[in-house]
């Protein structure tokens, strides 16, 4: 039935279209932002404000962006646009990570293995550099398509010479500290690579290693065994039978039992508990060898400095000592120590003053040569290769007990995925205790630095307290160098101020190019000397930073160097890998150098999975491409994702999910659609508002909801929660505005005259509404508020053109004004759950088909009763979209339904008694006769 009073009635309408077509629209927007530079007016806006500094982590410059990035770039975006609306003035400086292997393994492939290793190190270089600043390029484009506003054309490199020159600022700090030391130590090794690997560039993954048993026969006998007629072993045990040629001591736990087995006339030493379990492996009979009629059993401090021959060089011996790193769960309960291989092992003889062996190469392969010290028997051969060959040795010497294959956890390089080595090598190293770096570090992390989520600071306090000093130097080519010298006439390493202050003024000049170009003689001047023996023909050495070192100090280069930043950072945020990586390594070079930390917070996030909780992979076909969904759904609904998902874990993305997020972003679109088309080119806040003592008392209630909301969304953004906000805001613009009070209003905002008091009303509190969704939403949906900012009316957006220039919204209402309204309103909805159902059934045995169409008797418990009917009682009726409600006072909660009195109103389609005909138009409530003019 058409209503021939439509045209009287103020019915909605926009501009701003339904369909967001946001694939098409945001370029166009983008372009706008970029043209009229809206990042530099931001800046300007809130000049003189306090500064928000969020200190960007620099991804590495390899590759197009994945969901990962746009997630980190989202979410930093997300807190720098609220902190802007809360008047901070928010530089955000992107930065790229440039140097490091990656880029080097690339130039690698591109020019083969080969011609690689004939290219001169600065041509390497040079080709490493063009390929990151390509890939800048790249994934730039693919940032700001994403809607993240900052400093695009002045971005931080770690290739800059001003970053170069940071490096050295900071290791010499750290030098002169004390805390930078040249080491002998075993690291990882990728013998692939050709590089020592940080802890950070160690994968762990299963590995099947042969394990063998092996005996070492004594060279004396130990107490109690001094009759026993036969030689005495040690068994030992090991996973890497390519570490026995370098076997320089046997490691036993002190204060456990050993026993002796007897064997083919021999007496083998073993751990009591993993006696017969040995002898299981080692298919032998568990004798134990008597000793005055009892099994020989002693403690391990019985056999403490006894020799062995070494198992591989005659003549040889090594040494058993007591370590508290042996298990008792698998092997032998000896352990046989390589030091130049092994961490433990390393330590235990290093206590001992032992020389260190070392017989491997960097290519992983035995030294020529027959003594020890060297491969002897297995000279030249790779560590892998010489395995078998080994066991083979062993086999026909008769020491080979037992061999099996075993899987267990191995360390593996992140970069070639291959098995590393531990290799001791010269290093550089930073040292966690001697100048107590460790401690300090620690101090910074627990009481000086706000974690989001909070336990990321147990994570990251683990991680410092157990960390090994930390091995700064890499043998690769594309990185800023170690600035250490060797003295061509003695071979001293030359480090000091002076050479340290001329290569930082050498790089802030030239760059860390120079270093391989330029020769010392040209740039140290009088400090081109050694000291040792007076010469002054110095040599540049070839190791490099660890690249965590050079992101590591962007506080330095970035934060502390550019005038708009400051150092400490407010904010860092990255992936949760980042504890291991920049985030310490910023935090160790930082506490070095100042003593505080880099960052007054730190965020932590999960990685990106697929649906199923999957890593995203080109062979699963499970690759979500931020860019692609701009292209396809709009930057928008990635940036909505985003903020739906908990970002302080893992989080799942797929098609399904973004389709979900799609109807979520509808829900939102529509919400501000609605809102804009009852505004437009209607109501202006300064001419046409109510003063908040007039509004109708459902508006009233509203807005103290509208208060309330409001403080969860900014708790929410204080602490870094996007996925509360969201929530909150869905849940309030799906559950509360759309189903219940938007709809409960259209009467009044339709059919009201339009200047009437109870239709401003209405308006100055859907006015507000839209006023905190579109600053709520701005930060997160960034495209679609910008669009709507051009419909709503100019007061509201402050007068803005841009929705990133808008103030942060302030509801009008304190919160403990709020708190007076809000039981009333929990009431309402409260009854209004009673009231549907109600209606429902009513409507479900056919009495009535619109809710209009009936009146209510509502029965409610005493307090609600009195809410209901006290001094901020609301029109129920209204509310809830019925003729009439009568409440009487009752034990519970009930409602039923009647037919509504009076005869339904033409033009608004109400049930209302009226007082009479209005002029010809008979069938016509007295409001809508008001409302004509009638
Ligand atoms: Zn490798
Ligand atoms: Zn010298
Ligand atoms: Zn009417």
């Amino acid at each position: 039935m058409a209503n021939e009073y439509k045209k009287t009635m103020n019915l909605p309408k926009t501009a701003f279209p339904m369909r967001a077509g946001l694939a098409k629209s945001e370029p166009v927007r983008l372009k706008g932002w970029q043209d009229n530079h809206v990042y530099e007016q931001l800046m300007k806006k809130n000049e003189g404000h306090d500064k928000f500094v969020l200190h960007d982590g620099p991804p590495y410059a390899n590759g197009p962006i994945h969901l990962g990035h746009a997630m980190n770039k989202i979410s930093k975006d997300i807190i720098n646009r609220y902190r802007s609306m809360q008047g901070y003035q928010t530089p955000y400086v992107p930065g790229w990570d440039c140097h490091g292997q990656p880029i080097e393994h690339k130039v690698e492939e591109m020019l083969g293995i080969e011609k690689f290793n004939q290219t001169p190190v600065d041509k390497i270089r040079e080709l490493c550099n063009k390929f990151a600043v390509e890939n800048i390029d790249l994934q730039r484009e693919g940032f700001k398509r994403l809607g993240v506003l900052g400093d695009w054309d002045n971005p931080y490199l770690t290739l800059y010479h001003q970053h170069d020159a940071a490096d050295i600022e900071v290791f010499k700090e750290m030098f002169d500290a004390g805390m930078i030391y040249r080491g002998h130590k075993p690291v990882h090794w990728c013998k692939h690579c050709h590089t020592a690997l940080a802890e950070a560039e160690i994968e762990y993954g299963d590995e099947t290693s042969p394990s063998i048993y092996v005996r070492f026969e004594l060279t004396s006998k130990p107490a109690g065994l001094e009759n026993f007629d036969g030689p005495v072993d040690f068994v030992i045990w090991t996973t890497t039978p390519w570490t026995i040629p370098s076997d320089q001591a046997v490691s036993l736990k002190p204060e456990a039992i050993y026993v002796a087995v007897e064997h083919e006339g021999r007496a083998e030493i073993m751990m009591k508990s993993l006696a017969e379990q040995v002898c299981e492996i080692a298919g032998w009979e568990y004798s134990p060898v008597m000793v005055d009629g009892k099994p020989y059993e002693v403690p391990a401090e019985t056999f403490d400095h006894l020799h062995y021959k070494q198992p591989v060089f005659d003549g040889v011996e090594g040494v058993a000592l007591l370590a508290d790193y042996v298990g008792t769960e698998d092997g032998t309960g000896i352990v046989h120590n390589s030091p130049g291989h092994g961490v433990d092992d390393y330590y235990v003889c290093l206590k001992e003053g032992m020389d260190i062996c070392m017989p491997v190469d960097d290519d992983g392969r035995f030294y020529v040569g027959e003594d020890f010290g060297t491969g002897g028997p297995f000279s030249g051969m790779d560590t892998d290769e010489a395995n078998p060959h080994i066991i083979e040795f062993l086999r026909e010497r008769g020491t080979l007990v037992a061999e099996k294959k075993i899987t267990h956890s191995y360390p593996h390089c992140w970069r070639c995925k291959n098995p590393v080595l531990f290799r001791a090598t010269d290093q550089w190293f930073v040292s966690m205790d001697k100048t107590g770096l460790r401690e300090t570090a620690l101090d910074q992390v627990k009481n000086h630095v706000a974690w989001y989520p909070e336990h990321a600071s147990n994570r990251i306090g683990a991680m410092v307290e157990q960390r090994p000093d930390w091995c700064i130097s890499r043998q690769r080519n594309w990185g800023v160098p170690i600035p250490s010298y060797t003295c061509a006439d003695c071979g001293e390493k030359i480090m000091n101020d002076d050479t340290l202050d001329a290569v930082i003024r050498l790089f802030h000049e030239k760059g860390s190019d120079a270093w391989f170009t330029d020769t010392p003689e040209s740039y140290l001047g009088d400090a081109c000397v050694c000291p040792k023996c007076g010469g002054h023909h110095l040599k540049a050495d070839r190791d490099i930073l660890d690249v965590w070192w050079d992101s590591g100090v962007s506080w330095k280069a970035v934060c502390e160097f550019r005038p708009e930043l400051k150092y400490p950072a407010d904010v860092y945020l990255e992936g949760s890998d980042q504890h291991r990586g920049w985030f310490q390594s910023s935090l160790l070079t930082s506490v070095g150098a100042n003593g505080v930390a880099p960052y007054k917070a730190v965020i932590s996030q999960g990685f990106t999975l697929d649906g199923q909780g999957r890593k995203m992979s080109k062979s699963l076909g499970n690759v979500i491409d931020p860019n692609k969904i701009c292209d396809e759904m709009g930057a928008d609904i990635v940036r909505l994702w985003v903020s739906s998902v908990d970002t302080s874990t893992d989080v799942a993305c797929d098609h399904e999910i973004l389709a979900r997020t799609s109807d979520a972003y509808r829900r939102f679109r529509n919400t501000l659609r609605f809102l804009l088309s009852v505004l437009e080119d209607d109501f202006e806040p300064e001419r046409d508002a109510v003063a908040i003592a007039d509004l109708m008392p459902l508006d009233k209630l509203m807005l103290a909801r509208l208060t309330q909301v409001q403080a969860e969304v900014d708790a929410a953004y204080e602490r870094y929660e996007f996925n509360r906000v969201y929530r909150v805001l869905y849940d309030f613009v799906v559950t509360e505005l759309s189903n219940v009070y938007l709809d409960a209003l259209k009467d009044r905002l339709y059919c009201d005259g339009v200047d009437s008091v109870s239709r401003r009303s209405a308006q100055t509190v859907l006015a507000e509404l839209l006023s905190m969704l579109m600053r709520d939403l701005q930060p997160i949906l960034s495209y679609t508020v910008d669009e709507a900012m051009a419909f709503a009316p100019r007061s509201l957006v402050d007068n803005q053109t841009y929705a990133a220039m808008l103030d942060w919204y302030r509801s009008p209402l304190s919160m403990d004004e709020a708190a007076h309204l809000l039981p009333v309103l929990e009431a309402a909805i409260e009854l209004r759950g009673v009231v549907t159902k109600a209606l429902e059934d009513a409507r479900a045995d056919g009495s009535f088909t619109k809710s209009q169409e009936v009146r209510v008797k509502a029965i409610v418990p005493a307090e609600a009763y009195a809410l209901l009917t006290g001094e901020h009682a609301c029109d129920l009726a209204e509310f809830y979209i019925v003729s009439e409600v009568d409440l009487e006072q009752g034990e519970d909660f009930s409602a039923t339904v009647e037919a509504a009195h009076g005869e339904k109103c033409d033009r608004c389609w109400n049930f209302r008694e009226s007082t009479g005909a209005h002029g010809g138009h008979e069938h016509i409530c007295d409001r809508c006769a008001a409302a004509l003019g009638l």
